[in-house]
């Protein structure tokens, strides 16, 4: 009779958050086995990363080898309002508070991923692509094991880095929405997209609409990827083909349509849901949740990736102290607590952007450079360990608007507003490239 191979860690999922938790635990000597359900390269949306990303590749031991691969420097975010009013806004990295990494870049998904997942691999973990988990059998501590259409798997632990698929937070009934950051995106890669030039080179494109906002995010040398996210109420309203309505918003914007005027690319553009959730306890009882699988949040501000990694090195940590002897009880417990702690400071940012009193700040003539810094901060994604004097200024801006709310102190901005009824003349797009 066989005997069934007891692994250390069994790692559901292969994408960035995975990978990273997986490389770290097999090079502490952890015996790792890495399933996902795909094959790799594959397409990935979330392809802009934050300085604080690129500190977790540099600790990880992959920055060499994400810049040795097509990417685009990202030196800061232009900010405008759909049609030039009040001219953009710019926010630059260099301006961040503390020794962080004052640049960063932005590169396609594919390229990333795969390199991730290889070299997860090349660290000693065991990686099995088209490889599913069909059921989970047992969750215990120590005891583990579930079902692939590969055969069964037992490990002594388990983190579930499954994206948005959420694998135990279904099967446990924790994914939580959020009540209001129920957006739909809507988007494509395309050649040709004119990039700004001057003080916006090099920028994180974001435009913001009553409806939504734009993101323009240049890939490598010549590609860009262009997005839109439209608000539930938009997404529902609208009679237009969820697979035309990237096409259908950039005709009806000002800014998108003068970016776009040379633009080639696929006629039709893919979609996802941007449901915000979480799947709150982040550990328990043999699993750890980390990346997408524990939360997603709203992208507008691009923290995905340093949640997944951050959240990777925690998990990864907590595992190899308990291969070292450490109670069950007081890694899950840490875990629980540092994931609460970093998801809520994230959703605490992104609820900023929905609201209209924080962008009011954001437009005024007036914002103080301190207040601007220490958005800049967060924005950057410092947001793991913030500094006493960056975290008083945060406070500020949000007593600011508390203020403006009810009392305002600068002049109200109104995003340029998209007329459902108005036609617009097609924009050029269908001289459309093979998808
Ligand atoms: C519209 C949009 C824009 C975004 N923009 C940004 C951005 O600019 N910057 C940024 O940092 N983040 C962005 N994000 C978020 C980013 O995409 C995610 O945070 C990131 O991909 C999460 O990585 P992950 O490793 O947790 O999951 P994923 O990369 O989704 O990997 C999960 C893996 O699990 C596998 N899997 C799923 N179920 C199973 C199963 N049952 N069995 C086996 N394998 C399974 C999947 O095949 C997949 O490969 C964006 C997200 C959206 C929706």
């Amino acid at each position: 009779m066989s005997i069934e191979r007891t692994h250390d860690c069994l790692v559901v999922g292969a994408g960035p958050a995975g990978s990273a938790a997986a490389m770290e635990m097999a090079r502490a000597g952890i015996d790792v086995i890495v399933v996902d359900r795909g094959e790799f390269p594959r397409f990935r949306i979330g392809e802009s990363f934050l300085p604080r990303t690129k500190r977790a590749f540099r600790r990880l031991g992959v920055l060499d080898k994400c810049l040795a691969l097509p990417h685009a420097r990202k030196l800061g975010v232009e900010i405008s309002l759909g049609d030039w009013r009040h001219g953009p806004q710019y926010f630059y990295f260099r301006d961040v508070y503390g020794d962080g990494d004052k640049e960063t870049f932005n590169m396609a998904r594919a390229h990333l991923d795969l390199m991730m997942m290889e070299t997860a691999r090349e660290a000693g973990a065991e990686v099995r692509t088209s490889c599913a988990i069909e059921s989970i059998d047992r969750l215990d501590d120590g005891d583990v094991r579930v079902r692939t259409n590969q055969g069964p798997i037992r490990a002594r632990w388990m983190i579930d880095a499954s994206g948005q698929a959420t694998t135990l937070g279904r099967e446990l009934g924790q994914r939580r929405f959020h009540s209001f950051l129920r957006n739909v995106a809507y988007f494509e890669h395309f050649e040709g997209v004119i990039r700004p030039s001057g003080r916006g080179q090099n920028c994180f494109g974001l435009t913001i609409l009553d409806e939504g906002w734009f993101w323009m995010i240049p890939l490598d040398d010549t590609r860009t990827s262009v997005g839109f996210v439209a608000r539930e109420s938009l997404h529902r309203a609208l009679d237009v083909a969820p697979e035309d309505r990237l096409q259908w918003a950039i005709a009806r914007t000002p800014v998108l349509r003068e970016r776009m005027a040379n633009a080639r690319g696929p006629k039709k553009n893919r979609v996802i849901s941007d449901f915000t959730y979480r799947c709150d306890p982040f550990a328990g009882p043999g699993f750890f949740l980390i990346g997408d699988a524990a939360a997603f949040l709203d992208p507008v501000w691009s923290t995905g990736l340093t949640l997944g990694l951050l959240g990777a090195e925690q998990a990864a940590g907590s595992i190899i102290r308990m291969s070292q002897g450490s109670r069950a009880s007081i890694e899950r417990e840490r875990h629980r607590t540092w994931m609460k702690r970093i998801t809520d400071r994230a959703f605490r940012l992104v609820e900023g952007f929905y609201d209209p009193n924080f962008r009011d700040l954001l437009f005024s003539p007036n914002r103080t450079k301190s207040l601007e810094r220490a958005f800049v901060t967060l924005l950057a994604g410092e947001i793991d360990d913030i500094p006493l004097d960056v975290g008083l200024r945060c406070r500020a801006l949000q007593g600011l608007c508390a203020l403006q709310r009810v009392r305002p102190i600068t002049g109200r901005i109104r995003p340029f507003r998209i007329r459902l009824a108005d036609a617009a003349e097609p924009i050029g797009i269908e001289k459309a490239l093979p998808a």
